[in-house]
């Protein structure tokens, strides 16, 4: 388990332990198990992406800031901003 997820939805990222107990506390069923984003409640299953995958494709930090927001798909500018 990845100790970050990122929200498809709304492109912040915040502890993936925080998904998991707004799902708990908010959800659904499906929702206990894969989380809720705490930030817009899109559902972890469908819109929960592990933050490897980002730190992959766009150079992202490792640790990111929790709660900021990352481009899916940075403009080169906020690629070089966003990956310090
Ligand atoms: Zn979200």
């Amino acid at each position: 388990m990845s100790k970050y997820t990122w929200c498809l939805h709304c492109e912040t990222v915040h502890l993936t332990k925080s998904w998991e107990q707004h799902g708990k506390e908010k959800g659904d069923t499906i929702d206990a198990v894969h989380g809720l984003c705490p930030n817009c409640v899109a559902g972890g299953f469908l819109d929960g992406w592990r933050w490897s995958e980002l730190v992959k494709y766009n150079g992202y930090p490792k640790e990111p800031k929790i709660g900021h927001e990352y481009p899916l798909y940075p403009t080169d500018e906020q690629k070089k901003l966003l990956s310090s």
